[in-house]
């Protein structure tokens, strides 16, 4: 796909020293296409009807064909990104070896923009932003931490540049060991191979507004590379699948109330208060 091919090996860059870049794929629309007519027996073949054919299989969630697809990326990404993205267990890990290796010093310190306070109304997320000295305290706290963790581990590992002991009197930790105090925001590095179906899986929980804002900022670069590599496909995906949305049972009959020109409120509406505000926010209301 040449516009895939534009950014092929290119890092992307994401948060201050994390990148994606894909590395291989195989596949594109026509694969899918093709894989789709294969169970469906000989059939149209103009492009409309294959725009038509990738819509109709992601509205009716007919996802085998969207497996025939797969790419590999390269990613460098914060270890608490890490532990949330390695949850995808329909993926091929290879993560960089800190037994093996030993890290680099870099670490994660967010922009001040996204700084901000615990949510009130929701547990999991973030709400007002820290600013001014409260954000500098914050930001100092961080740098501070990662950078004496950091200047532990060095003297932990007990190694010059070239390998040779910098301290004659002792050996050293083993790498395996002396990692274990570096915090979580110390960057890791891995090759994350899956095929399309589990990718736009990955993309719809983690490019979500739910979605904890630095794994966002990875899923959204991997939008794109989505976007270069199967154009139709990821036309289809905004629209049955991140732009779209979901509703109960319940929550349809509200709605066929609604235009049936009933005044339907949260209480006579079957729904809980959370999900009536959920459902009022599809609805824009
Ligand atoms: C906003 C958000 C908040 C989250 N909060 C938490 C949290 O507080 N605590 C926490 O532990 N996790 C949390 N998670 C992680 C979440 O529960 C999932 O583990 C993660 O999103 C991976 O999803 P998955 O299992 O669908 O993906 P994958 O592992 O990629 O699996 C894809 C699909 O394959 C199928 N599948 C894979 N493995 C199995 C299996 N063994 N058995 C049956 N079906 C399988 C399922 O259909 C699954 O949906 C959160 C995720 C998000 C997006």
């Amino acid at each position: 796909m040449p516009a895939l091919e534009e950014v092929l090996y290119d890092a992307l860059p994401v948060l201050d020293h994390g990148f994606v870049r894909v590395i291989d794929y195989m596949g594109d629309d026509g694969a899918v296409v093709q894989a789709a007519r294969v169970s469906y027996g000989r059939g149209t073949r103009r492009v409309s009807e294959d725009r038509g054919l990738i819509k109709y299989l992601m509205r009716h969630r007919h996802t085998t064909p969207f497996e025939m697809c797969e790419i590999k990326y390269h990613v460098k990404l914060p270890i608490f990104v890490a532990r949330q993205w390695i949850r995808h267990r329909t993926a091929n890990v290879n993560e960089y070896s800190a037994r093996y290796s030993i890290l680099d010093k870099e670490f994660y310190v967010p922009a001040p923009q996204h700084l901000a306070a615990q949510a009130t109304s929701n547990r999991q997320g973030r709400g007002d932003l820290v600013e001014g000295a409260a954000a500098q305290r914050v930001l100092d706290l961080l740098r501070e931490d990662a950078e004496r963790a950091y200047a532990n581990y060095a003297e932990l590992l007990n190694e010059d540049e070239g390998g040779a002991r910098k301290d004659p009197s002792w050996p050293g930790l083993a790498r395996e060991l002396a990692r274990m105090n570096l915090s979580l925001n110390f960057y890791t590095q891995w090759y994350w191979k899956t095929d399309l179906h589990n990718l736009m899986h990955f993309l719809s929980l983690r490019a979500d507004v739910h979605a904890q804002y630095e794994i966002r900022a990875y899923a959204d670069a991997m939008l794109d590379t989505l976007r270069r590599w199967v154009p139709m496909i990821y036309e289809a995906f905004l629209e049955y699948r991140m732009n779209a949305s979901t509703i109960s049972a319940t929550g349809l009959k509200v709605i066929q109330r609604m235009l049936a020109g009933e005044q339907v409120d949260q209480a006579a509406s079957g729904l809980s208060a959370r999900e009536w505000r959920e459902l009022m926010a599809v609805l824009g209301r």
